[in-house]
């Protein structure tokens, strides 16, 4: 069997790949609104909120888009904290739809730093919110949510958080970290196939959402609420990914959340000693490595695109490339949702035999 271990989407357990057999229902009948209502109830443990929570049908993109069209209008200035591929696309968003961004960049394989954006902040005070990826997954790091939402709740401002590939695998608590509106998609961490976007809305978005003017129909959050409290979307949804989803959010509510939490640190562990007894470094600033996802620089002569492909052919293992300028610089590791010590070994046992097949070790 294949070991796809790119960051999302993730190979399924067996229970949720059968989940998926089961025959259409009536999206506006009895079935269908107990089901939604289960599936919301767990993602609201597994988000720590309170807050309002919606599964929208679309990719992890579409709900960013969700949330910059829901909580902002043209002409709005925003401050966007960019340190990779998803940071510059979440910044993007915003501009298409006439916002006006303040990029504050970090060098690609670096944390965003708390105090620059303080000093970010302080020189911008128009600024109306804030937008951060947690887990930039082209590069393999984790920001520091905690201290990032400290600064942004000292000027009081909206905080909205791409954590597509960090909820429900590394700790998010929502509520406790004041995060106004966050993102995440099916595909990463929560064992279910693509085609969900989940998202949280907090009582400041929904204020900001009440003076909103950016063009929404599809994406629209007042129909989301309003046909959720008939326990219905106010879409056809992906009916078959929900009951993947709706079981898996069963088997990860019954795991719990810390053991999720702690499993994922375990791995990601295993994989930075992995990849560094081989010889070889991590992209990423060690302190700020993520737990999900693990980048690993291309040194020492090693050709990334020949291993990946190696590896493929020769082994079975399918591994993420480099996005935009990290093409063909790194390589990628997937370590979420459904993944075991045994996939990580085998992954290692692999890259020991095609690593010199691949140039590593010839200087360069
Ligand atoms: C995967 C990912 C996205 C994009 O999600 P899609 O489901 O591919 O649209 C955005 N941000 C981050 C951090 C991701 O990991």
């Amino acid at each position: 069997m294949e070991n796809l271990r790119i960051p999302g989407p993730t190979p399924l357990p067996e229970d949720v790949l059968q989940a998926m057999t089961k025959q259409m229902i009536n999206h506006r009948g009895p079935e269908f609104v107990g089901m939604l209502k289960g599936i919301t109830t767990n993602l609201k443990q597994l988000f720590q909120t309170k807050n309002d929570v919606f599964v929208l049908t679309g990719s992890g993109t579409g709900g960013l888009e969700a949330v910059i069209v829901n909580t902002l209008s043209p002409g709005d200035k925003v401050l966007s904290i960019d340190i990779g591929v998803f940071g510059g696309r979440f910044a993007a968003i915003a501009k298409q739809f006439g916002a006006e961004v303040v990029p504050l960049k970090f060098e690609w394989g670096k944390a965003a730093d708390a105090d620059s954006i303080r000093q970010a902040l302080q020189a911008n005070p128009g600024v109306k919110a804030v937008l951060v990826t947690h887990n930039e997954t082209s590069t393999g790091v984790t920001n520091d949510l905690a201290a990032i939402s400290a600064v942004v709740k000292e000027f009081d401002k909206l905080l909205l958080v791409d954590a597509i590939s960090s909820l429900g695998s590394i700790n998010v608590p929502i509520d406790d970290w004041k995060l106004d509106v966050v993102v995440t998609g099916s595909q990463k961490g929560w064992m279910a196939p693509p085609g969900l976007a989940m998202v949280s809305v907090s009582e400041k978005a929904w204020k900001a959402n009440s003076e909103a003017k950016m063009p929404r129909f599809y994406w629209d959050f007042v129909r989301a609420r309003t046909y959720l409290e008939r326990g219905q979307n106010p879409w056809t949804p992906a009916v078959s990914v929900l009951y993947a989803l709706s079981l898996s959010l069963e088997n990860m509510v019954k795991e719990g959340l810390p053991s999720i939490v702690n499993r994922h640190v375990k791995i990601a562990q295993a994989t930075r000693v992995g990849v560094k007894s081989l010889g070889l470094s991590l992209f990423a600033d060690e302190a700020y490595a993520s737990n999900t996802v693990t980048a690993v620089a291309g040194s020492n002569g090693l050709d990334t695109k020949k291993l990946i492909q190696i590896l493929r052919d020769e082994h079975q293992i399918i591994l993420g490339g480099g996005q935009q300028k990290l093409d063909g610089k790194v390589f990628r590791i997937g370590h979420l949702g459904w993944v075991s010590e045994d996939n990580i070994k085998a992954v290692m046992a692999a890259l020991k035999v095609a690593l010199p097949k691949a140039g590593f070790g010839k200087g360069g």
